[in-house]
């Protein structure tokens, strides 16, 4: 019985430490490392596996991922298809059953969002990196807004000792959140309307919540490279749907988007893919101003 009583005291005390990084988070992308790390503060060590100067639809399966992913707790990605070419191969050899398809452990957040450009006729063969629609809501406030409280779902459900404290974390992200919301659109109202080119489509959803007007994209389909035929195209298009700013994000060649700025003489500008695109963009917040005040200075000239 005095063996039992100190076998449970042992376990008392245990619990009763403090505790410090729970859970080990594999992130694919630094917007929801962000917001992870938001979410759990220090219950959670955050490894991102991959970065804002990355073209994400094109990373390798990598030994070093595949080691980050053999010790996480918590797989959490985009989905949509955006790493379909390495996110099963990393999985699949980290022997890892905790974040196996199905299994608490792993979250496609674009399964708890509405998705926009879904694809009326799924041409994946033609090209098309988007045949699940756009997988890029990072820049999307209502998305951000939901994938957090999708992920403080998982959090309690992984960590249950930490749940008073995911609650408060994630209460507070959506107040602030919110405020910062109203501020954007406030911030964005000279934006509305506004034609706009991007290359790739990385910011649709921004482009949505501040009602700007998408002319085009540089590439004919996402992920297809641009084509002579088609910048020829755009710069026929300025004559009845005009295009003020051209826009490219962080991990891409700026040639396309210049040939066609000379052309049509309107500004080229950079955006940050994600987090870390930019010195600006080093949180999800950062990130939306930074973007915006990007596109407002342009217009300015
Ligand atoms: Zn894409």
């Amino acid at each position: 019985m005095k063996t039992l009583n100190s076998l449970f005291t042992t376990a008392l005390l245990v619990i009763a430490m403090p505790v410090h990084a729970t859970l080990d988070v594999f992130a694919c992308e630094p917007e929801w490392g962000s917001l992870v790390t938001e979410l759990a503060g220090t219950r959670a060590q955050v490894f991102v596996a991959t970065t804002a100067l990355q073209d994400v639809h094109r990373i390798q399966a990598r030994p070093s991922l595949i080691a980050r992913a053999r010790t996480a707790d918590l797989i959490v990605c985009t989905g949509a298809d955006l790493e379909v070419g390495w996110l099963r191969m990393v999985i699949n050899q980290s022997g890892n059953d905790k974040v196996q398809l199905g299994k608490a452990g792993y979250l496609e957040v674009a399964n708890f969002v509405p998705k926009i450009e879904i694809p009326v006729v799924i041409d994946r063969a033609l090209g098309d990196v988007h045949a699940m629609g756009n997988p890029h809501f990072q820049f999307g406030p209502k998305q951000v807004q939901l994938a957090a409280e999708e992920i403080t779902k998982r959090l309690v459900r992984l960590d249950l000792a930490g749940e008073p404290e995911y609650r408060n974390r994630l209460q507070d992200f959506t107040t602030r959140w919110k405020a910062a919301t109203e501020r954007w659109r406030a911030m964005g109202a000279p934006l509305k309307g506004v034609g706009v080119v991007q290359h790739h489509k990385n910011y649709s959803y921004l482009f949505e919540f501040l009602d700007m007007k998408e002319v085009g994209g540089l590439e004919p389909k996402p992920g297809v490279e641009p084509t002579s035929s088609h910048l020829n195209e755009l710069v026929a298009r300025q004559q009845t749907d005009p295009a003020r700013l051209i826009v490219r994000s962080s991990y891409q060649s700026p040639a396309a988007s210049e040939w066609l700025a000379q052309r049509i003489a309107v500004p080229a500008i950079m955006l940050p893919a994600t987090v870390g695109g930019t010195a600006e963009a080093k949180d999800l917040f950062t990130l939306y101003d930074d973007a915006i005040q990007r596109m407002l200075k342009a217009l300015k000239g």
